[in-house]
């Protein structure tokens, strides 16, 4: 195990990102996921929480097994908004005494099923302020290079995302397609005096419903260019994936390039695109 904050420093990482299974059929391929990039030796892995805590057991399942099972360093993923101060600190005090040293502390949104959900949260940076009394975590946060869709205006999501990286120890970012935007961002804090590291967060997309699905929701622009390229696979696994690869490569390229401290590969639980960018530019 290690401390992402201090990996990062000596960089640059490489680390993936997972869903926590919801069927035994999902937890089976998962497994077999596991099992196929674990010899690319990431950086790191991390694994997501479902909004209100809907995943809250399979999450904790999950990361305790990397974390005991392989020899992978594991981030769970912690939203707080729509729950309980009593359940969130159970679980990260579950966490430090399983030996996790890392979490990506998050606000989140209240489940989406038409219920009223009662919250003790409001920000993630109470989040972060429970985690730090809790145990000594190495702590990320989420970062939105094209602003978060509930900010008024990119000044203000600058502002507020500078006070959050100033209490973590590193951010994430949503994934994007020109790394225009995260560039800038990453002046902007450097403008706001801060220097905490901020991954990329690259998309390994894998239908293209989906991808303008979590585009729609995650404030990220798909390029015009990009939306004919996309219609033009719809329908096609096999050409999606090699688009998704031939997408991420490019961006990895500019992003190391530009000094970005690593790349997180969202790999939605599919490992063969994964593989072929990291093999693509000899990332391992
Ligand atoms: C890398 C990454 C991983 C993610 N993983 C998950 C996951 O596993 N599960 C999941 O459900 N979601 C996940 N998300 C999505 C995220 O939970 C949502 O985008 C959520 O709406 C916001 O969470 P946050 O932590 O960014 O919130 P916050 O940092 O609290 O920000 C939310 C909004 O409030 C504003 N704000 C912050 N502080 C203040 C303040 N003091 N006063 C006024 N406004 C403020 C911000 O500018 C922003 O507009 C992830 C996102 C990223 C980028």
């Amino acid at each position: 195990m290690a401390r992402i904050g201090d990996l990062l420093h000596a960089g640059p990482t490489l680390s993936f990102e997972f869903g926590p299974p919801r069927t035994d059929e999902q937890a089976r391929r998962l497994e077999k996921v596991l099992h196929e990039l674990q010899p690319l030796h990431p950086s790191f892995v991390s694994v997501t929480y479902g909004a209100g805590g809907t995943t809250r057991q399979a999450t904790r399942e999950i990361v305790e097994h990397i974390h005991r099972d392989t020899d992978m360093t594991v981030m769970p993923h912690l939203t707080c908004v729509a729950q309980r101060h009593g359940d969130i600190h159970g679980l990260l005090h579950g966490y430090a005494d399983a030996g996790i040293e890392n979490v990506l502390a998050l606000a989140g949104d209240a489940p989406n099923d038409g219920q009223a959900h009662e919250s003790d949260f409001t920000y993630a940076v109470e989040l972060i302020e429970m985690a730090r009394e809790v145990s000594d975590f190495s702590i990320g946060v989420s970062a939105f290079p094209e602003g978060h869709p509930r900010s008024p205006d990119l000044d203000s999501d600058r502002f507020h995302l500078a006070a959050k990286l100033a209490l973590a120890d590193f951010g994430i970012t949503q994934f994007f397609f020109d790394t225009a935007p995260y560039f800038r961002m990453r002046d902007q804090l450097a403008a706001l005096g801060v220097d905490k590291p901020v991954l990329p967060g690259v998309m390994m997309f894998s239908n293209v419903e989906g991808v303008r699905r979590m585009s729609a929701l995650n404030n990220t622009t798909i390029p015009e260019w990009l939306q004919a390229r996309l219609d033009a696979v719809d329908g096609n696994p096999g050409d999606v994936r090699r688009l998704a690869v031939e997408l991420a490569a490019d961006l990895i390229e500019e992003l190391l390039a530009g000094d970005a401290p690593g790349v997180h590969l969202y790999t939605m639980n599919f490992s063969r695109a994964t593989r072929e960018v990291v093999a693509q530019l000899g990332l391992r």
